[in-house]
Protein backbone atom coordinates (compact mmCIF):
# COMPACT_ATOMS: atom_id res chain seq x y z
CA UNK A 1 0.00 0.00 0.00
CA UNK A 2 1.23 3.49 -0.77
CA UNK A 3 2.61 5.22 2.43
CA UNK A 4 0.81 9.08 2.03
CA UNK A 5 2.36 12.33 3.20
CA UNK A 6 1.59 15.89 3.33
CA UNK A 7 2.78 19.20 3.99
CA UNK A 8 0.69 21.33 6.03
CA UNK A 9 0.97 25.17 5.84
CA UNK A 10 -0.93 28.34 4.88
CA UNK A 11 -0.61 29.49 1.89
CA UNK A 12 1.13 26.33 1.07
CA UNK A 13 0.56 26.01 -2.94
CA UNK A 14 3.93 27.14 -3.83
CA UNK A 15 5.46 24.36 -1.39
CA UNK A 16 8.20 22.38 -3.68
CA UNK A 17 7.92 20.08 -1.28
CA UNK A 18 5.54 17.58 -3.31
CA UNK A 19 8.04 17.51 -6.17
CA UNK A 20 11.29 17.41 -3.98
CA UNK A 21 9.54 14.19 -2.29
CA UNK A 22 8.51 12.51 -5.26
CA UNK A 23 12.33 13.04 -6.48
CA UNK A 24 13.23 11.11 -3.81
CA UNK A 25 10.76 8.76 -3.64
CA UNK A 26 11.65 8.06 -7.65
CA UNK A 27 15.21 7.56 -7.29
CA UNK A 28 15.27 5.60 -3.91
CA UNK A 29 12.25 3.52 -5.20
CA UNK A 30 9.82 4.21 -2.22
CA UNK A 31 6.28 3.82 -2.60
CA UNK A 32 4.85 6.98 -1.31
CA UNK A 33 2.32 9.99 -2.23
CA UNK A 34 3.04 13.25 -0.85
CA UNK A 35 0.29 16.13 -1.34
CA UNK A 36 -0.16 19.71 -0.30
CA UNK A 37 -2.53 20.45 3.03
CA UNK A 38 -3.75 23.72 3.22
CA UNK A 39 -5.21 24.57 7.08
CA UNK A 40 -7.41 27.51 7.96
CA UNK A 41 -4.88 29.73 10.31
CA UNK A 42 -7.16 28.73 13.27
CA UNK A 43 -7.00 24.75 12.21
CA UNK A 44 -3.69 23.41 12.36
CA UNK A 45 -4.81 20.53 15.07
CA UNK A 46 -7.64 19.69 12.57
CA UNK A 47 -5.75 19.23 9.52
CA UNK A 48 -3.48 16.93 11.54
CA UNK A 49 -5.89 15.14 13.17
CA UNK A 50 -7.81 14.40 10.00
CA UNK A 51 -4.34 13.51 8.13
CA UNK A 52 -3.39 10.92 10.63
CA UNK A 53 -7.29 9.38 10.62
CA UNK A 54 -7.06 8.86 7.35
CA UNK A 55 -4.22 6.94 7.51
CA UNK A 56 -1.53 9.49 7.11
CA UNK A 57 2.42 8.13 8.00
CA UNK A 58 3.60 11.63 8.48
CA UNK A 59 3.72 15.64 7.22
CA UNK A 60 5.98 18.73 6.93
CA UNK A 61 4.65 21.64 8.74
CA UNK A 62 5.72 25.04 6.94
CA UNK A 63 4.67 28.85 7.76
CA UNK A 64 3.09 29.63 9.86
CA UNK A 65 2.50 26.50 12.27
CA UNK A 66 6.02 25.33 13.05
CA UNK A 67 5.02 26.55 16.55
CA UNK A 68 2.00 25.25 16.62
CA UNK A 69 3.28 21.69 15.51
CA UNK A 70 5.66 22.24 18.09
CA UNK A 71 2.79 22.23 21.14
CA UNK A 72 0.78 19.36 18.87
CA UNK A 73 3.40 16.68 19.81
CA UNK A 74 3.66 17.75 23.34
CA UNK A 75 6.18 15.18 25.18
CA UNK A 76 7.20 13.21 21.74
CA UNK A 77 9.90 16.71 20.29
CA UNK A 78 13.24 15.70 19.70
CA UNK A 79 15.95 18.17 21.64
CA UNK A 80 16.67 20.41 18.65
CA UNK A 81 12.82 20.88 18.16
CA UNK A 82 12.61 21.72 21.97
CA UNK A 83 15.31 24.05 21.85
CA UNK A 84 13.82 25.81 18.49
CA UNK A 85 10.08 25.73 19.78
CA UNK A 86 9.48 24.67 16.30
CA UNK A 87 8.53 21.25 14.44
CA UNK A 88 8.96 20.90 10.37
CA UNK A 89 8.74 17.13 10.52
CA UNK A 90 6.12 15.11 12.05
CA UNK A 91 6.18 11.10 12.50
CA UNK A 92 3.18 9.47 13.15
CA UNK A 93 3.32 6.33 15.08
CA UNK A 94 0.22 4.46 17.02
CA UNK A 95 -1.51 7.12 19.29
CA UNK A 96 1.23 8.89 19.10
CA UNK A 97 2.68 11.61 16.91
CA UNK A 98 6.94 12.93 17.10
CA UNK A 99 8.17 16.32 15.95
CA UNK A 100 11.82 16.78 14.16
CA UNK A 101 12.77 20.59 13.10
CA UNK A 102 15.26 19.64 9.98
CA UNK A 103 15.84 23.18 9.21
CA UNK A 104 19.45 23.12 10.87
CA UNK A 105 20.81 20.18 9.79
CA UNK A 106 19.45 21.40 6.25
CA UNK A 107 21.28 24.18 6.40
CA UNK A 108 24.53 22.82 8.53
CA UNK A 109 24.30 20.35 5.38
CA UNK A 110 23.98 22.56 2.94
CA UNK A 111 27.16 24.90 3.79
CA UNK A 112 29.32 22.28 4.61
CA UNK A 113 28.92 19.48 2.23
CA UNK A 114 27.56 21.33 -0.51
CA UNK A 115 28.99 24.66 -0.73
CA UNK A 116 32.27 23.00 1.20
CA UNK A 117 32.35 25.51 3.90
CA UNK A 118 33.58 25.41 7.11
CA UNK A 119 31.65 26.99 10.04
CA UNK A 120 34.04 25.69 13.04
CA UNK A 121 36.07 28.71 13.99
CA UNK A 122 34.48 31.23 11.69
CA UNK A 123 32.71 34.34 12.47
CA UNK A 124 29.53 34.35 11.80
CA UNK A 125 26.27 36.61 11.68
CA UNK A 126 22.97 35.06 11.85
CA UNK A 127 20.31 37.94 10.73
CA UNK A 128 16.89 37.74 11.82
CA UNK A 129 15.04 36.80 15.49
CA UNK A 130 11.83 34.53 13.59
CA UNK A 131 11.12 30.83 13.41
CA UNK A 132 13.83 30.33 10.46
CA UNK A 133 16.48 32.01 13.03
CA UNK A 134 15.41 30.17 15.98
CA UNK A 135 15.62 26.88 14.05
CA UNK A 136 19.40 27.37 12.75
CA UNK A 137 20.33 28.62 15.93
CA UNK A 138 21.27 26.25 18.32
CA UNK A 139 22.96 23.90 15.50
CA UNK A 140 24.94 26.67 13.91
CA UNK A 141 26.52 26.65 17.72
CA UNK A 142 26.76 22.98 18.15
CA UNK A 143 29.14 23.47 14.65
CA UNK A 144 31.59 25.51 17.07
CA UNK A 145 31.80 29.05 15.25
CA UNK A 146 34.64 31.34 16.37
CA UNK A 147 31.52 33.95 17.43
CA UNK A 148 28.01 33.99 16.53
CA UNK A 149 26.17 37.15 16.48
CA UNK A 150 22.24 37.21 16.37
CA UNK A 151 21.27 40.29 14.82
CA UNK A 152 17.33 41.61 14.32
CA UNK A 153 15.62 44.84 13.79
CA UNK A 154 14.30 44.66 16.37
CA UNK A 155 17.60 44.29 19.19
CA UNK A 156 15.48 43.07 22.09
CA UNK A 157 14.36 40.09 19.65
CA UNK A 158 18.02 39.47 19.22
CA UNK A 159 19.19 39.45 22.52
CA UNK A 160 15.94 37.21 23.92
CA UNK A 161 16.89 35.09 21.28
CA UNK A 162 20.35 34.93 21.89
CA UNK A 163 20.17 34.06 25.39
CA UNK A 164 17.41 31.73 25.01
CA UNK A 165 19.83 29.51 22.50
CA UNK A 166 22.88 30.13 24.21
CA UNK A 167 24.70 32.63 21.61
CA UNK A 168 27.33 35.16 23.36
CA UNK A 169 25.61 38.14 21.27
CA UNK A 170 22.24 38.98 20.34
CA UNK A 171 22.63 43.21 18.51
CA UNK A 172 20.65 45.80 16.65
CA UNK A 173 22.02 46.27 13.16
CA UNK A 174 23.34 49.84 14.29
CA UNK A 175 25.22 48.09 16.92
CA UNK A 176 27.23 45.70 14.33
CA UNK A 177 30.16 48.53 14.02
CA UNK A 178 32.97 47.60 11.93
CA UNK A 179 32.50 43.92 12.73
CA UNK A 180 33.09 41.40 9.96
CA UNK A 181 32.08 37.78 9.45
CA UNK A 182 32.89 34.89 7.58
CA UNK A 183 29.47 33.36 6.92
CA UNK A 184 26.36 36.22 6.95
CA UNK A 185 23.17 33.73 7.08
CA UNK A 186 20.07 35.98 5.87
CA UNK A 187 17.23 33.87 8.20
CA UNK A 188 15.29 36.89 7.35
CA UNK A 189 11.98 37.08 4.75
CA UNK A 190 13.57 40.72 3.39
CA UNK A 191 13.97 39.16 0.01
CA UNK A 192 10.33 38.01 -0.09
CA UNK A 193 9.57 41.47 -0.41
CA UNK A 194 12.32 42.57 -2.47
CA UNK A 195 14.28 44.34 0.16
CA UNK A 196 17.63 43.63 1.92
CA UNK A 197 18.34 43.86 6.02
CA UNK A 198 20.37 46.84 6.83
CA UNK A 199 23.66 45.37 6.84
CA UNK A 200 26.47 47.45 6.81
CA UNK A 201 28.33 46.65 3.69
CA UNK A 202 31.67 46.26 5.18
CA UNK A 203 30.17 43.15 7.20
CA UNK A 204 31.62 41.05 4.86
CA UNK A 205 34.88 39.66 5.65
CA UNK A 206 37.71 38.92 2.88
CA UNK A 207 36.39 35.62 0.70
CA UNK A 208 32.92 36.02 3.09
CA UNK A 209 29.97 33.57 2.29
CA UNK A 210 26.68 35.55 1.98
CA UNK A 211 24.06 32.75 2.58
CA UNK A 212 20.01 33.54 2.00
CA UNK A 213 17.91 31.23 3.40
CA UNK A 214 15.14 32.50 0.62
CA UNK A 215 15.18 30.44 -2.67
CA UNK A 216 14.83 30.63 -6.10
CA UNK A 217 14.92 34.10 -6.54
CA UNK A 218 18.12 36.57 -6.94
CA UNK A 219 17.52 38.98 -3.88
CA UNK A 220 18.77 42.47 -2.60
CA UNK A 221 20.79 40.32 -0.11
CA UNK A 222 22.63 38.22 -2.38
CA UNK A 223 23.33 40.93 -5.05
CA UNK A 224 24.68 43.25 -1.60
CA UNK A 225 27.34 39.98 -1.33
CA UNK A 226 28.21 39.88 -4.52
CA UNK A 227 29.09 43.80 -4.30
CA UNK A 228 31.25 42.98 -1.74
CA UNK A 229 33.05 40.46 -3.01
CA UNK A 230 31.70 37.45 -1.08
CA UNK A 231 30.23 34.28 -2.68
CA UNK A 232 25.97 34.49 -2.88
CA UNK A 233 24.16 31.53 -2.41
CA UNK A 234 20.32 31.26 -2.32
CA UNK A 235 18.63 28.49 -0.05
CA UNK A 236 17.97 25.86 -2.49
CA UNK A 237 20.05 23.74 -1.08
CA UNK A 238 18.57 23.92 2.57
CA UNK A 239 15.45 23.67 1.17
CA UNK A 240 16.54 20.04 -0.25
CA UNK A 241 18.78 18.81 2.36
CA UNK A 242 15.87 19.45 5.41
CA UNK A 243 13.63 17.92 3.16
CA UNK A 244 16.01 14.99 2.46
CA UNK A 245 16.86 15.17 6.57
CA UNK A 246 12.62 14.40 6.74
CA UNK A 247 12.77 11.89 4.10
CA UNK A 248 15.62 9.78 5.98
CA UNK A 249 13.75 9.75 9.51
CA UNK A 250 10.38 8.76 7.65
CA UNK A 251 11.92 6.06 5.18
CA UNK A 252 15.23 5.01 6.63
CA UNK A 253 16.93 6.21 3.62
CA UNK A 254 18.89 8.98 3.06
CA UNK A 255 18.17 10.09 -1.17
CA UNK A 256 20.99 11.87 -3.09
CA UNK A 257 20.18 15.38 -2.88
CA UNK A 258 22.66 16.71 -5.25
CA UNK A 259 20.59 16.37 -8.96
CA UNK A 260 17.31 17.26 -6.70
CA UNK A 261 18.96 20.45 -6.00
CA UNK A 262 20.19 21.11 -9.39
CA UNK A 263 17.34 20.19 -11.16
CA UNK A 264 15.11 22.74 -9.00
CA UNK A 265 17.51 25.52 -10.01
CA UNK A 266 16.73 24.50 -13.49
CA UNK A 267 12.80 24.66 -12.95
P1 LIG B 1 9.33 34.98 10.37
O1 LIG B 1 8.16 35.71 9.82
O2 LIG B 1 9.20 34.16 11.60
O3 LIG B 1 10.53 36.03 10.67
C1 LIG B 1 10.88 37.00 9.73
C2 LIG B 1 12.15 37.67 10.16
O4 LIG B 1 12.57 38.52 9.08
C3 LIG B 1 12.04 38.56 11.40
O5 LIG B 1 13.23 38.43 12.16
C4 LIG B 1 11.93 39.97 10.80
O6 LIG B 1 12.49 40.98 11.60
C5 LIG B 1 12.82 39.83 9.61
N1 LIG B 1 12.56 40.80 8.53
C6 LIG B 1 11.48 40.89 7.71
N2 LIG B 1 11.64 41.89 6.83
C7 LIG B 1 12.84 42.46 7.09
C8 LIG B 1 13.57 43.53 6.52
N3 LIG B 1 13.09 44.23 5.49
N4 LIG B 1 14.79 43.84 7.04
C9 LIG B 1 15.29 43.12 8.08
N5 LIG B 1 14.65 42.09 8.66
C10 LIG B 1 13.44 41.75 8.17
O7 LIG B 1 9.85 34.10 9.14
P2 LIG B 1 10.78 32.80 9.22
O8 LIG B 1 11.86 33.08 10.21
O9 LIG B 1 9.98 31.59 9.44
O10 LIG B 1 11.36 32.70 7.74
C11 LIG B 1 12.31 33.63 7.24
C12 LIG B 1 12.68 33.25 5.82
O11 LIG B 1 13.41 32.04 5.78
C13 LIG B 1 11.44 33.05 4.93
O12 LIG B 1 11.60 33.89 3.83
C14 LIG B 1 11.51 31.60 4.50
O13 LIG B 1 11.16 31.45 3.14
C15 LIG B 1 12.98 31.25 4.69
N6 LIG B 1 13.16 29.82 5.03
C16 LIG B 1 13.84 29.02 4.15
C17 LIG B 1 14.05 27.70 4.42
C18 LIG B 1 14.79 26.86 3.43
O14 LIG B 1 14.74 25.63 3.56
N7 LIG B 1 15.50 27.44 2.49
C19 LIG B 1 13.55 27.07 5.67
C20 LIG B 1 12.88 28.00 6.56
C21 LIG B 1 12.68 29.32 6.23
P3 LIG B 1 11.64 41.77 12.74
O15 LIG B 1 11.79 40.92 13.97
O16 LIG B 1 12.37 43.05 12.88
O17 LIG B 1 10.24 41.90 12.25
Amino acid sequence: MTDRYAVIGHPVAHSKSPWIHAEFARATGQDIAYRRIEAPLDGFARAVDEFRAAGGCGANVTLPFKNQAFHYCRGGVSPGARAAQAVNTLLFGRGAVRGENTDGIGLLRDITLNLGRAIAGKRVLLMGAGGAAQGVLGPLLAAAPQRLVVVDRDAGKARALAQRGGAPAGLGYEELGGAQFDLVINATSAGLAGEAPPLPAGAFAPDALGYDMVYGRDTPFLAMARAAGAEARDGTGMLVEQAAESFLLWRGLRPDTAPVISALRQR
